[in-house]
């Protein structure tokens, strides 16, 4: 056993190897210690190795769901190896024959179907990421679904797509493994890598088209090289762990980078656009936006959030769809009706199709089709714009396939193929033959037990059944005696004796009880092979069942956002080509869930308008103290713009937006510690992008840049980034910031505006209003806030004198500010003068910017010296 145990471990050393025993899954050696430790069990031993002793660790099969799961979320990958025949037929081979063994399947993030293994309102995509000389591409698939996308992505925006998409494991080619680590390593996903052949092309063609039974790859669109090797490499995975049993895959779909809002990691991230900071669903956008009913829905829901849509005719067909759905409000909730009752029809679907199905999968599929009919019904209008005319045209389409499974299966099945039960009679004559018989047998059997009574004269005697013993009679100790001797004991076999009764057989009995289980057994074969049959039917109409879910997690999305918008107030944005940015009592929709839910307190609205016209760009400089509401103003606006472009209705009273290319964030330093890098450093390298690559149809947000470094070097920073802003990108923008210095650029920039968060101070202490308003902010009140905060009193008085000490330096110039300050032992130096716009260059430097080093000689350098040392 432990030759074949090796055996099948040296091809999977990656992996745990659950080698199945019996009841149990095994694991040996240091799969065995690291298991253990895993899954907090038992190490113990087994027999000896070259003389040491075996490690040994197990967990049962019937919990082994529960284990997988733990497992996987710790980074590791499953081989499950299970016993391929019976120890019975084993034995018939020889003595000491080991029972056959074989890995059936690869357990890894990217491959689950279980659905105690999934999150059913969330996707599971396993992608894979191809280099072809100059060109790579990104494919991903949710084998639980069957959604297969690709698209061609340069390696540089890698990083946003798997922000956007969170797959739960990336295949990459293993030269590239090393490379690609630093880019995913922040994704909290599996790296795979494979061999360079899984990435060849030629044979990915070749492959997907057996699989989709086309002759070309062209009847879905034409790919690159780069993409075909992705969506080749996934197959090729795809193979390897499910052992050659491939799931459904919908035709693969290109997906282009251009028709969605651009988003980088740290925006999504920032905004908690579909994951809050906590990593969960809790505090995300998502959370607050879910009101769908079934988990296709939610799902959908979930693409939409991560990839908001720039295409105006897109957006303004989910936009009327929702609108229509709010109109017909009753009709809108009788379908919600209708929907909660629809199960997944899209995992169901995939289990059956790798063979982890079973009969409720079945039913799910019956009850799900039915509930379609039913949606078509209700949804049948001519006036419904042409999204849910679309998604409802492929809802009744299944008529002959619901009529048989309506007759092969009862109501309610059982969950186990093995247990039968679950075809309703009258659907196969053999079968309810076979049912008859078995059950008539026990029929016979309750009558044979009145029989042994009036022959034996014991009333108490009785007919039971165990696993062990299969029927037998059974008498107390009392009657031993007289069943043990002549006449009964020719009749009676007698089988045991416990404490206090003894067990007896007959020949009659056995002979019924052979009946009985023939007929059982006869039973469950064909209940197995009806349950093939109709799983190959559905299997048959995959793709027409694929389109009937899709249709009715359109339906669900559209009804949920109606649904909310109603119960929120939302209004309906009007989104266009312009670069119209104007949003009347704008509200951020997760801080006001918040506060409902918490204290009651109503959240302020606040207006925005950022109208940009032709050329210019239009960018709010937001001044406030801390805590007025400023971070809060500026993702607010950035959802909304957002929540538009999803197709949802928005949190305002009025709302006309332009649509949005890019859409970018980025926060200070101080508010970004947890990620545990030089902070400074990243929001720098991340302001860098922004300035990068935003172009004239961008929203940008930027809350208190400049924050990480000394105050001036963060001034300089924050205002040279503005100014660049305002000339260079020309993109709407929003610019928190506590540099009042800033608030000056409003007079020198014609796009530039001032607005800031009101305060009221009321005794000393400053109370928020958390109002915007055009304007500079007169102050920070940061000791106010620090005394809210709660800081000693002591500390806040001494502060408000450092304060005071400080202004009235800076009201009577520089000198007296520094005799003051040196009068205050909490400082050494003045702070340098401050930072004016950019002033016209100097002689020297214009010298300068005309020099080329690389094509001077040491002569000529030295010459342009002495030329700069006068110019200067
Ligand atoms: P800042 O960025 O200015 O420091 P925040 O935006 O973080 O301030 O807001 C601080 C708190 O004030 C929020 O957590 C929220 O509870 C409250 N708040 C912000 N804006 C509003 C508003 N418009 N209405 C009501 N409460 C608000």
């Amino acid at each position: 056993m432990m030759a074949q145990y090796l055996e099948l471990k040296a091809s999977y050393r990656e992996a745990l190897l659950f080698y199945r025993m019996g009841d149990f899954y095994e694991m040996f050696f240091e799969d065995a210690v690291a298991a253990a430790e895993a899954l907090d069990i038992a190490l113990t031993k087994r027999g000896k190795h070259d003389g040491a002793d075996i490690p040994m660790c197990g967990v049962p099969v019937h919990a082994a769901e529960g284990y997988l799961l733990t497992l996987i979320r710790k980074g590791f990958r499953v081989a499950v190896c299970e016993q391929m025949e019976s120890p019975a037929e084993a034995k018939k081979r020889g003595y000491k024959a080991v029972v056959k063994r074989d890995v059936v399947r690869l357990v890894t993030p990217g491959t689950l179907t279980e659905e105690a293994l999934l999150e059913a309102r969330r996707h599971n995509y396993l992608a894979a990421f191809v280099e072809v000389r100059d060109a790579s591409a990104l494919a991903w698939v949710d084998i639980s679904t069957g959604a297969f996308h690709v698209m061609p992505l340069p390696t540089v925006r890698l990083a946003p797509e798997l922000a956007r998409l969170a797959p739960s494991e990336l295949i990459v080619s293993e030269a590239k493994e090393r490379e690609l680590f630093d880019i995913v390593s922040d994704f909290g996903l599996a790296l795979t890598g494979l061999a360079r052949s899984a990435f060849d092309s030629s044979a990915a063609e070749k492959r997907i088209c057996d699989i989709y039974k086309v002759g070309t790859l062209e009847a879905f669109g034409s790919f690159t090289r780069a993409e075909v090797s992705a969506m080749g490499a996934l197959i090729d995975y795809l193979e390897i762990t499910q052992k050659g049993r491939l799931p459904l895959l919908k035709p693969p779909q290109r997906e282009a980078e251009a028709r969605n809002v651009q988003i980088d990691a740290a925006t999504r991230r920032n905004l908690e656009l579909t994951h809050g900071l906590n990593g969960g669903r809790a505090g995300s956008l998502l959370s607050v936006m879910d009101r769908t009913v079934t988990a296709a829905g939610a799902r959908l829901l979930e693409r939409r959030i991560s990839s908001p849509s720039r295409v105006i005719e897109t957006i303004q067909s989910r936009l009327q769809a929702v609108a229509h759905a709010i109109e017909n409000q009753r009709r809108t909730e009788t379908i919600r009706d209708l929907l909660r009752n629809v199960p997944d029809l899209d995992r169901a679907l995939s289990r059956l199709s790798l063979d982890r199905g079973g009969p409720r999968d079945l039913a799910a599929l019956r009850d799900g089709l039915i509930q379609a009919e039913h949606i078509s019904v209700t949804l049948d209008n001519p006036e419904m714009p042409s999204l849910l005319r679309e998604a409802r045209a492929g809802l009744a389409v299944h008529q002959s396939l619901i009529d048989l499974l309506d007759q092969a299966l009862v109501a309610e099945p059982p969950l186990m193929l093995r247990d039968g039960g679950f075809i309703a009679p009258g659907y196969d004559a053999e079968l309810d033959e076979a049912r008859q018989l078995r059950d008539e047998g026990r029929g016979v059997i309750a009558r044979m037990q009145q029989d042994f009574v009036s022959d034996t004269g014991i009333s108490s005697l009785k007919i039971k059944h165990n696993n062990v013993l299969g029927y037998f009679i059974e008498v107390t100790a009392t009657h031993g005696d007289k069943m043990l001797s002549p006449p009964l004991s020719e009749r009676f076999i007698h089988r045991q004796t416990t404490a206090n009764q003894l067990r007896f057989t007959t020949v009659e009995l056995s002979e019924m009880e052979t009946r009985i289980l023939n007929a059982g057994n006869l039973a469950l074969e064909i209940e197995k092979r009806l349950y093939e049959n109709l799983k190959t039917t559905i299997l048959e109409s995959a793709a027409e069942i694929g389109v009937t879910s899709a249709g009715m997690a359109e339906i669900d999305l559209a009804a949920a956002l109606a649904h909310l918008a109603k119960e929120q107030n939302w209004v309906m944005p009007k989104v266009d080509t312009s670069r119209a940015f104007k949003i009347v009592g704008g509200r951020h929709p997760v801080v006001e869930a918040a506060l409902t839910q918490n204290s009651g307190t109503p959240f302020i609205a606040n207006d925005c308008d950022l109208s940009a016209s032709e050329d210019a760009a239009s960018v709010w400089l937001l001044t406030g103290p801390n805590m007025a509401g400023k971070s809060t103003f500026l993702r607010q606006n950035a959802l909304i713009a957002l929540m538009a472009q999803i197709g949802s209705f928005v949190p305002a009273e009025s709302a006309h937006i332009g649509a949005v290319s890019q859409l970018f964030s980025r926060v200070g330093a101080s508010d970004d510690l947890a990620r545990g890098r030089s902070t400074f450093m990243v929001e720098m390298v991340e302001t860098a992008a922004i300035l990068n690559q935003a172009d004239d149809r961008a929203l940008i947000i930027l809350d208190e840049i400049g924050r990480g470094t000394a105050t001036y070097d963060g001034l300089s920073i924050a205002w040279a980034t503005l100014e660049h802003l305002h000339d260079v990108n020309r993109a709407r923008a929003l610019f928190a910031t506590h540099y009042h210095e800033m608030t000056a650029l409003a007079g020198k920039l014609p796009g530039v505006e001032n607005a800031t968060v009101a305060v009221k101070e009321w005794e000393g202490d400053v109370v928020f209003l958390h109002e915007v308003r055009k304007g500079a902010a007169d102050r920070s009140y940061g000791v106010q806030v620090a005394q809210l905060a709660g800081l000693p009193a002591p500390v806040i008085a001494r502060a408000r004198i450092v304060l005071e000490a400080l202004e009235q330096g800076e009201r009577e110039g520089g000198a007296t500010q520094k005799t003051l300050i040196d009068d205050l032992p909490l400082f050494s130096a003045a702070p340098p003068p401050m930072p004016t716009a950019p002033a016209k260059p100097s002689a020297a430097e214009t010298l300068l910017e005309k020099i080329i080093p690389d094509e001077l000689t040491p002569r000529e350098a030295l010459e342009m010296l002495y030329k700069l040392k006068e110019a200067a």
